[in-house]
This record gives structure tokens, sequence and C-alpha cells, in this order.
């Protein structure tokens, strides 16, 4: 079933304890591309600038994704950020944000609006609300950052109405609803529209509430992190791939959905960039699926 994606495209430097990159291929919309193409087809937009390598796009091009909605500022530079991680790398600290292209208006291609999936990822919570208008048949999930919740507060009020889906983290939840213990901020969050909400707690693993019960994930056990960067990206397109592919929103559906996630995120995490995932088969992802079920398993 068609997924459309609206993200980000970008340069990131990254700053972990072991080892620095420069540079290098990021951006919400691209790791969420490449983990949701291993499940299913998907139309990705964002802006773009002259400076991002064409060679990025060979491994998701090959996957069949559409890029209609990629729009491209030949004279401008990509968004970059710069983000840096200690100890055990749970929260990165961003040191820079250029905003640069992101500064435009996203395409929306007419070709795109028939999407049965929409996943708005991290940006102004006004123009998720635009893009939003443009697929009111879609089944739409979105996330958002600490800076919306402090500075944008009622218009995302007004997109948790509308929207089906919320994927956020641990404090994200907590600063949105002021309840420190995450159950009741699941609860809380429900209150303010989406029917499904999804709390990722990073290496922790993750909470899903539905109007028909609770479920507890923990993370795909991974002993080598060597960068976080796009892990919550690469969760929200395992997420989002396997419930297009299964198109079906049943309890069950949504926990295999969550299993997915958490593996196509271990994936990233193992690796620079998106190196991880770019490397990744179906074979690879549905190995390490299987793994995880028999590592939660008991009577
Ligand atoms: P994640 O680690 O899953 O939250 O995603 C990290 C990716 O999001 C990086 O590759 C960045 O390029 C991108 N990113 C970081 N901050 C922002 C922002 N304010 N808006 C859009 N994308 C961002």
């Amino acid at each position: 079933m068609s997924l459309a994606v609206f993200g980000s495209v970008g340069l990131d430097d990254i700053i972990t304890p072991e080892a620095s990159v420069e540079g290098v291929v990021g951006g919400s919309a691209v790791y969420f591309s490449l983990a949701a193409s291993l499940f299913t087809d998907v139309r990705l937009a964002a802006n773009v600038g002259g400076d991002f390598p064409a060679k990025a796009w060979d491994t998701l091009r090959a996957r069949g994704t559409d890029f209609e909605g990629l729009q491209k500022f030949e004279d401008k530079p990509t968004f970059r950020w710069s983000g840096r991680y200690e100890g055990a790398m749970n929260e990165a600290e961003t040191l820079r944000t250029d905003l640069n292209v992101l500064i435009e208006q996203p395409l929306v291609p007419e070709s795109y609006k028939d999407s049965k999936y929409l996943f708005l990822a991290n940006m102004a919570p006004v123009t998720q609300l635009e893009i939003l208008q443009s697929f009111p048949n879609a089944t739409a999930f979105a996330d958002t950052m600490n800076l919306w919740i402090e500075h944008e507060r009622e218009t995302l009020e007004r997109l948790l109405e509308l929207i089906y889906g919320l994927v956020l983290n641990e404090g994200e939840a907590r600063m949105l609803t002021g309840e420190h213990n995450l159950l009741r901020a699941g609860a809380a969050l429900q209150e303010m529209g989406p029917e499904v909400i999804i709390i990722k707690k990073g290496e922790h693993g993750a909470f899903l509430f539905t109007p028909d019960g609770r479920f507890g994930l923990p993370a795909y056990p991974v002993e080598n992190v060597v960068d976080p960067t796009g892990a919550g990206d690469s969760f929200a397109g395992g997420l989002m791939g396997a419930l297009a592919e299964a198109d079906d929103f049943s309890m069950d559906s949504l926990r295999r959905a969550m299993a997915y996630g958490t593996v196509c995120a271990s994936v990233t995490v193992e690796a620079f960039s998106t190196a991880g995932l770019e490397a990744a088969s179906r074979t690879v992802i549905q190995d390490r699926y299987d793994e995880l079920r028999d590592f939660l398993r008991f009577s």
C-alpha cells in the first residue's frame, strides 16, 4: 500500500565518544524511507539543496521509491545538523541546526494525494497541518519535538486532533502531557486526539497505546552502538512500512509493526549515517525479528 513521507533530507556532522564524521547523509525522510522501503512502496517528499550527493539515492531508487516530491534547490545548501553523543549515547545534544532549504514550503505532488498512509516527520506543526489537508483519506502518523511542544503548542494540539497516530520519545511525551509516568502520559496523549500513541524509550524499547489496549516492547538488543542518529526515524519507517504492507491496524498488526520498527532501528545504530539500513535486506530484518521474538519468549 502506498506510503508517503514528508520530512528532512540532511547532511549531518556527528560526534560520538569513539569517532566523528562530517557531512554524512541523514535526515528524517531519508532514514524513514530506507526502513519503510524494505516493506512497501514509498513516496518521498523533502527539500534538498544542490550539494546533496546524487549517489545517496541509489539504494532508495533500487527499492522503488517515488521521488516526485523531492524538491531540489540547486543554488542553496541542504539542511545541516550537528550533534554530539556522550556516555551511553541516549540523547543527542544538538550543536547546530542550519535549516537552509527547509525554510521553503514542501511540494505535495498530485500523484501522492491518493496515498493510503502518510507519515509527517518532525517539522513545524503548521507545515504538518498544511500537508495533512492534501491527504483527507490517509491514515496519518506524525512525529514532533520539544521545540514545537514549547513554542507551537496550540498548532500542535490542533494537529493531534486530526492525526491517527503519534510517535514521539519519552521526554517529549512527558513535556507534552506534564505526566512523568509514561503510562499516564500515554493515556493523556490519547485524550488529546490520536487513536494510536507510540512512546519511544531509546535502548529501552517502546510503549504502544490503543483503544484496544497497551503493549510494551524492549528494543532489539544491540551490543555495539556506533551512532544512534536516525534510530527514531528508522523505527517509524519500519513501523509504518510494516503497517502499510499488512494494510491492517489491528492490535496484533501494530505489535508486529513495532517489532519491525525496533529491528530497523537496531540496524541503523550499528553504523554511522545510513550505512546499516542501506546494507540491510528484508531477510536480515526478518532474521532479527525472529531472533527478537525468541529473545522475548516466556511462559
Ligand atoms: P532521529 O535520530 O531519528 O531523531 O533523526 C535524526 C535525523 O533528523 C538527522 O539525520 C538530522 O538530519 C535530522 N534532524 C535533526 N534535527 C532536525 C530538525 N530540527 N528538523 C528536521 N530534521 C532534523
